[in-house]
């Protein structure tokens, strides 16, 4: 009896305890920013997209609650935005100079340190899942394409036909694109006309998550098309670990979307961690810094989504706008798209 009773004791204690310690977790999305306007927008639209980033949410929050950790949180909530047309990742990424779909995409663990990436990859339907095989089942960071698309098939991730990628919006958004080219050489210096001839091209519409799990550890994944038009095997920032995405338990995690070439010179998702870990910036502070300040300096348009493994979260961008969202608690996902929201 007097066992029983002990063990009672001990079981309550740890339950205790168990709450006491374990992190609230937390969910935070991105799917791209960029040139995103109420007024570029019907209500119908807006009510897709944030459907889907809803779903993303609770998706991937179910998982956490569940105990599940923060990497498999991320996985989920990319895989439905990559599942969705609307995104520029997955099914319905924006195509190359050629027309093709040329995809790029990156893990990173903030407890182990352990990164993934693959890029350029054109067969990968799902290429979070890769980047995590990367990580996970091989002694890189990195694989490209045609050599990614063996790993990948070998360590059973499915393998699409390229044309699974292809949507009507993207071939006829790089018609657009080709044409603005051509008509920016007849009108050279004449800006004005160019944006508003493709305002909604400039979307960058990638996909990120960035997770905090009740054990406290946190991750970034980040997926994407590139962007529009791209040539010559062009890879961004995405799957540059410092640049698109990064994680570290110390400092935060980082999911970034915007113009790919300002985000790699400047180290982005780095140099917000390398500001709360050196200059003691919280991470609010350090992300309006880069995002804000020195990306706006240097010409450079997106945003990202952070946390760090106290919870704090930031969504700074310095477009128009950007689909992102967060959850902290089961059934209550909010989503934001526009810039005074
Ligand atoms: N950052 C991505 C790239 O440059 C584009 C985006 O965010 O949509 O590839």
């Amino acid at each position: 009896m007097k066992n029983i009773a002990f063990v009672t004791v001990l079981f309550t204690a740890s339950i205790f305890s168990f709450d006491l310690f374990s992190q609230s977790p937390k969910l935070v999305i991105h799917g791209g920013a960029g040139t995103i306007k109420k007024e570029y927008m019907t209500d119908e639209q807006e009510k897709e997209y944030r459907s889907v980033l809803e779903e993303a949410l609770n998706v991937g929050y179910e998982l956490l609650e569940l105990g599940e950790d923060a990497e498999s949180a991320v996985i989920a909530a990319i895989m439905v935005m990559e599942n969705s047309p609307l995104f520029n990742a997955g099914k319905g990424s924006v195509l190359t100079a050629t027309g093709i779909v040329e995809m790029d995409a990156a893990i990173m663990n903030g407890k182990t340190g352990q990164a993934g990436a693959i890029a350029g990859v054109r067969r990968i339907k799902n290429p979070i899942t890769a980047a995590q095989k990367v990580k996970d089942e091989s002694q890189h960071v990195m694989m490209i394409g045609n050599g990614a698309e063996i790993f990948a098939g070998e360590k059973g991730v499915e393998l699409v036909d390229p044309d699974y990628f292809l949507t009507d919006k993207r071939k006829q958004q790089l018609e657009r694109i080709k044409d603005s080219e051509k008509l920016e050489l007849d009108h050279s210096g004449d800006r004005g006309f160019i944006e508003e001839f493709h305002m909604d091209d400039k979307k960058h519409g990638t996909v990120g998550a960035v997770a905090l799990d009740k054990a406290g550890n946190i991750v970034a994944g980040t997926s994407t098309g590139g962007m529009t038009n791209k040539k010559y095997g062009r890879v961004g920032d995405v799957p540059i670990i410092g640049s698109g995405t990064f994680a570290d338990n110390a400092s935060c995690a980082v999911s970034a979307t915007g113009h790919g070439e300002y985000f790699i010179r400047n180290v982005v998702a780095y140099d917000i961690a390398a500001l709360m870990l050196y200059a003691g910036k919280s991470l609010q502070e350090a992300a309006d810094e880069v995002v804000m300040k020195k990306l706006v300096d240097k010409g450079g348009s997106g945003g990202i989504i952070a946390i760090d493994a106290q919870g704090n979260i930031a969504m700074p961008f310095n477009s128009e706008g950007m689909y992102r969202g967060f959850i902290e608690k089961k059934g209550a996902a909010k989503t934001f798209i526009f810039k005074d929201e």
